[in-house]
């Protein structure tokens, strides 16, 4: 029996790391929200790895929370041990990794979500969609209420008619033994929605008091104040530093797992989803790289207060028998008792090339999607698109332009802008390499590109604002300072810097900024050597020693991205009928018109489409102004 429920502005679908932050977006931009969760006990649930970050995910958290998004705070309140990657190399790559306590993360996200005005959370199982003449109109539940809403935002991750799959054994079910359901697939498809068959894989869970830490290589965090909300700016030390460890697999283990290929249903074809290509099975590693003797093997703790250790890098879908035998051949785990078997699950996840760049649906006006379901993999990425999801939800509503950003603007923009061109067909995720402007992309820069478009939408608070105002004031100040304050090579200090740095002496009088320049001195150690009483705090010194140190290569890369921005700018329109433009090739057109994409720079990174063909838009394109100028 079916009842009419309250309406809302906007309805949030799922309450995953995408869910969660599309629904936080939605109410703080002033729409009316509610969000519908198949269970509040699995809010914001780490089905796999215990952690936030690393290379290009530690970029997108450092992006949603320059935005006004919630993960970069929520994992600052919940992490084990937190260290910065990469740091041996460039700034591009420098990535935050922080270990979660993933039943803290749980109830801190929970926490905020029950706190916010203008949000509503519901327990329930969303069964279907309602449409009317290509508008959506709301939702219905399993216990038969109807829902509506000018905005649906769908983030239904790992959940969509999923099913759980150990060697021979299948059952349907969601991650974690959370319940899955086909209503809302087929409500989809009913809608003429096109779905993919995809598949991940996690690790079994073992018993922390089963192993024997002796025989592994302590993995401590860093003892800094690292964060991942700017926010937290003015934290001196870390808030907790509980170690992971690191052991590996050896000949033993390859060989158990060879002896079983035959049972795992990867090779056995009973999995027909698509897994990650950079996430791959144990099983799939020892296929694929069968000359190594040894993978690592990261030993995590789940949290501070269980005995859960998430065994990373051997995720398998073996039956759970072969699972035992091959951890208890790695060094450690010769005891090991397992808690929770590793599995494959298979679910349903919407073709991307159906989005627009804001995730809204291009057939189902004012139908959103966001996280898993549009082919990507992991935590951060989910959240990022919640996020944009979210804020063009509400924006919609509002009947204000959608909020887009492009890929020389941030991650979010390459993630969104790859998933729609390239029609991806398995599990995405973000890389650093996926973009082409890396080095104007940091990690340690996010706010600067961001926050202003972040307060303009209403997500940033006045006092945040404030504080980042008076950074980027900083940041000029100090620039301006180091460039006038000028020092001759002589002066015992410098002297003294530069014997110590065993560095070529300066030769005439330099600038403080061009002393920066040199790779081994750091605004730091103008400062220590007493050469330069700045005032920076730690953010303000960090953008002194990039900026300038980086100076050249970023003005380069500035003017690539005039040039990007150039093809960008050049826009298409979606009622375009390619096949009517003499000289596109046949396979040019069919992309085309599948992707219709919003301009010459974006048709350019669809695959299939050549620079001819570019050509002959341009060249239509041209005709066209012609025509229309006279
Ligand atoms: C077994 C497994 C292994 C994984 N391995 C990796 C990995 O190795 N690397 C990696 O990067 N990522 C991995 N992930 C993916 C990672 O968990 C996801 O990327 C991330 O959780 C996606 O976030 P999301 O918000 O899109 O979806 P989810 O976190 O899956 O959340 C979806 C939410 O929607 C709710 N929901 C679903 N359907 C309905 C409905 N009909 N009605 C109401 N609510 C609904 C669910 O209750 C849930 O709260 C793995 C996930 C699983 C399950």
């Amino acid at each position: 029996m079916s009842y009419i429920g309250e309406k809302y502005d906007v309805i949030v679908v799922g309450a995953g790391h995408a869910g969660c932050e599309a629904a936080l977006a939605s109410a703080r931009m002033g729409a009316k929200t509610a969000v519908f969760t198949i269970s509040l006990d699995n809010i914001a649930l780490m089905p796999c790895n215990p952690s936030v970050g690393g290379p290009a995910k530690g970029h997108l958290v450092r992006e949603i929370d320059a935005l006004g998004g919630e993960m970069g705070r929520n994992i600052d309140k919940a992490y084990i041990q937190i260290k910065m990657l990469n740091t041996s190399k460039g700034p591009a790559v420098h990535a935050l990794r922080a270990q979660a306590d993933k039943k803290e993360y749980q109830k801190m996200m929970y926490d905020t979500l029950r706190k916010q005005e203008n949000l509503t959370v519901r327990q329930a199982m969303v069964d279907e969609i309602i449409v009317e003449d290509g508008q959506i109109q709301g939702i219905k539940i399993h216990t038969g209420g109807i829902f509506y809403a000018d905005a649906v935002v769908i983030t239904a991750g790992t959940y969509m008619d999923s099913r759980i799959i150990i060697g021979d054994l299948l059952y349907k079910s969601g991650p974690q033994g959370f319940l899955t359901t086909d209503t809302l697939s087929k409500s989809l498809r009913d809608h003429e929605i096109e779905l993919l068959r995809l598949k991940t894989g996690t690790p079994a869970r073992v018993n922390a008091d089963t192993l024997d830490y002796s025989k592994m290589s302590i993995q401590p965090g860093s003892e800094e104040g690292l964060h991942f909300s700017f926010e937290n700016s003015d934290r001196e030390k870390a808030e907790k530093n509980i170690p992971c460890w690191l052991t590996y697999t050896n000949p033993d283990t390859h060989q158990v797992i060879k002896d079983n290929l035959h049972r795992s249903p990867l090779f056995s074809g009973v999995i027909q989803g698509t897994g990650p290509r950079y996430c791959p099975s144990i099983e799939d590693k020892i296929v694929r790289f069968e000359n190594k003797d040894q993978h690592q093997i990261f030993i995590e703790p789940e949290g501070q207060d269980t005995n859960e250790i998430y065994v990373q890098g051997m995720n398998t879908s073996l039956p759970e028998e072969v699972q035992l035998e091959m951890l208890r051949t790695i060094p450690g785990l010769e005891q090991v008792e397992i808690l929770r078997t590793g599995y494959a699950i298979e679910y349903d996840a919407v073709k991307p090339s159906q989005l627009t760049l804001s995730f809204e649906l291009k057939n189902i006006s004012g139908l959103f999607t966001a996280g898993q379901i549009n082919g990507t993999s992991g935590y951060e990425e989910a959240a990022a698109q919640g996020l944009l999801a979210g804020i063009n939800a509400a924006l919609k509503i509002q009947k204000k332009d959608p909020f887009i950003l492009s890929r020389a603007e941030a991650y979010m923009g390459v993630l969104i802008d790859d998933l729609i061109t390239k029609d991806t067909t398995e599990p995405y995720r973000l890389l650093t390499s996926r973009s082409e402007h890396r080095l104007f992309l940091r990690q340690d820069n996010a706010d600067l590109r961001l926050t202003p478009k972040g307060q303009e939408l209403g997500l940033i608070k006045k006092e945040r604002f404030d504080k980042f105002s008076q950074k980027v004031e900083d940041i000029s100040r100090e620039i301006m300072q180091l460039k006038q304050t000028k020092i001759i090579p002589s002066d015992p200090a410098l002297k003294k810097l530069v014997t110590d740095k065993e560095i070529p002496d300066f030769r005439q009088l330099v600038s403080l900024y061009d002393v920066l320049k040199r790779n081994e001195i750091s605004y730091q150690d103008l400062q220590s050597y007493g050469i330069y009483e700045g005032t920076a705090n730690h953010e303000v010194a960090e953008q002194m020693n990039i900026q300038i140190k980086y100076e050249g290569y970023i003005e380069k890369q500035l003017k690539q991205i005039e040039k990007f921005n150039k093809l960008e700018s050049k826009k298409l329109s979606a009622d375009i009928d390619y096949s009517e433009m003499a000289g596109l090739r046949k396979e040019a057109i069919q992309k085309l018109d599948k992707v219709k994409p919003v301009s010459v720079g974006q048709a350019s990174r669809i695959q299939g489409v050549s620079p001819a063909d570019i050509a002959v838009i341009l060249v239509f394109l041209e005709k066209n102004k012609r025509t229309q100028h006279g």
